[in-house]
């Protein structure tokens, strides 16, 4: 019988740079213009989505896509 350790490291999420679930990231789409939105790093610490069809870009806070016209940049 083999004896298998626990890995403490296989269940860290690596809570520290922010990021978006990728299966969120494919079906949002900008609120403005329904284009696809583009995931972007500006700062190794923030994260934004920019649109592909009319350019606006929008915050992304604690890894949730704040898809409001008013809330995004204008290109
Ligand atoms: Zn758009």
């Amino acid at each position: 019988m083999t004896d298998v350790p626990a890995d403490p490291t296989s269940t860290g999420t690596g809570a520290g740079a922010p990021t978006l679930d990728p299966l969120l990231l494919e079906i949002v789409v900008c609120p403005a213009c329904r284009a696809d939105l583009d995931l972007r790093r500006p700062e190794p610490a923030r994260v934004e989505l920019a649109c592909r069809g009319c350019g606006l870009v929008y915050p992304v806070v604690d890894g949730i896509p704040v898809l409001l016209v008013d809330e995004a940049r204008r290109p």
